[in-house]
């Protein structure tokens, strides 16, 4: 197998942007597209604040418009997911499996994924009747009770995604004020089929697999009282967790996880290795910054194969 330029690591705005950019600057980049290919917004339905789409687009859409672009650059994107990396001398080292893979330089955007509770029950009943995904099985739901947890924008965003099938649709929320966005509140307080939990937590998630969720047991966060609460889904959205696994112990991270990356550019602890996208960024999170950060990397990434 032949030495790289830039290998990529993760295939969503952030990855398929550093693509583009690194096959225009004539580099031939190799993406592993990981076990998501074009990641995040690939469970999304409409993306309507990606500019240029002013009618808005589906988000596997939109990733599958990137893929094209950059492999019209001659970018070769393989439908791949490292399993680990070896970055103490260069080339540095990627294997999926037990394939060996080397390059000059890599580029990380590995993205994250969804949070979870962390209980047995959530864990026993993931795709029974609870689901971190709203608009991949919102459908499953057609006239039942559902619950979703959290009060970002994404909760509100599934929230009223999910009154098209759910009849009553529950925002189970730790405090009185929610997180998200005055646009994205404003749509869900006024959207007749949604209601909300305040100051509540979820103890515990009831039913089996053969009957699918039944309930659940909320805990009021002021006065510490419980209570069962019935419903037949249970949806996730209290956030994400940067996919960074396979670089503990490699890269330097904050303590939630994310690769650190240097003042206004996408360098790492070691040089060669460029992070973009949600992977670097707990801040911003949207598709138009992962591109960006990701055109960045590229630059980055050419720089430092010029300069070496
Ligand atoms: P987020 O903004 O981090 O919100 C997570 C929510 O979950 C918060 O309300 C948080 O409560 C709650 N939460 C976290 N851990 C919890 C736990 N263990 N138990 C109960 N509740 C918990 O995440 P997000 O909503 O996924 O949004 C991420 C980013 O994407 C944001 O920047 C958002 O603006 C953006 N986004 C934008 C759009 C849009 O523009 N249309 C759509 C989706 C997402 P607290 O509030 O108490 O911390």
């Amino acid at each position: 197998m032949m030495n790289r330029k830039v290998i990529i690591i993760g295939s969503g705005p952030a990855g398929l942007t550093a693509a583009i950019y690194a096959a225009r600057a004539n580099l031939k980049p190799l993406v592993f597209e990981g076990n998501q290919p074009g990641g995040q917004l690939t469970i999304t339905t409409d993306v309507e604040n990606y500019p240029g789409f002013p009618k808005g687009i589906m988000g596997p859409a939109l990733m599958d418009l990137f893929r094209e672009q950059a492999k019209r650059f001659g970018a070769e994107c393989f439908f791949k997911h490292v399993t680990k990396v070896d970055f103490n001398d260069r080339p540095y080292k990627v294997w999926v499996g037990d394939e060996l893979f080397t390059s000059d330089s890599v580029i990380i955007s590995t993205g994250a994924s969804a949070r979870m509770l962390g209980l047995d029950s959530e864990k026993e009943l993931m795709g029974y009747g609870v689901s971190a995904c709203a608009t991949c099985d919102g459908f499953f739901f057609q006239n039942k009770k559902v619950l979703i947890v959290g009060g970002g924008d994404s909760a509100m965003e599934e929230a009223i995604f999910l009154t098209k099938f759910a009849s009553e649709v529950w925002v189970v929320h730790r405090r009185d004020e929610l997180r998200a966005s005055k646009i994205m509140q404003d749509r869900a307080k006024s959207n007749p089929k949604i209601h909300f939990h305040w100051n509540s937590v979820i103890e515990d998630i009831l039913g089996t697999r053969e009957s699918g969720v039944t309930g659940v047991i909320l805990k009021d966060t002021k006065t510490g009282s419980t209570r069962k609460e019935p419903c037949e889904g249970v949806f996730l959205a209290i956030g994400h967790s940067p996919n960074t696994a396979l670089f503990e112990g490699i890269l330097e991270m904050d303590s939630k996880g994310y690769i650190l990356t240097g003042n206004k550019s996408t360098v790492t602890s070691i040089p060669g290795i460029f992070a973009c996208g949600d992977v670097q960024d707990h801040v911003y999170r949207q598709a138009i910054t992962a591109a960006g950060s990701g055109c960045m990397a590229a630059i980055d990434a050419e720089r430092f194969l010029e300069n070496r």
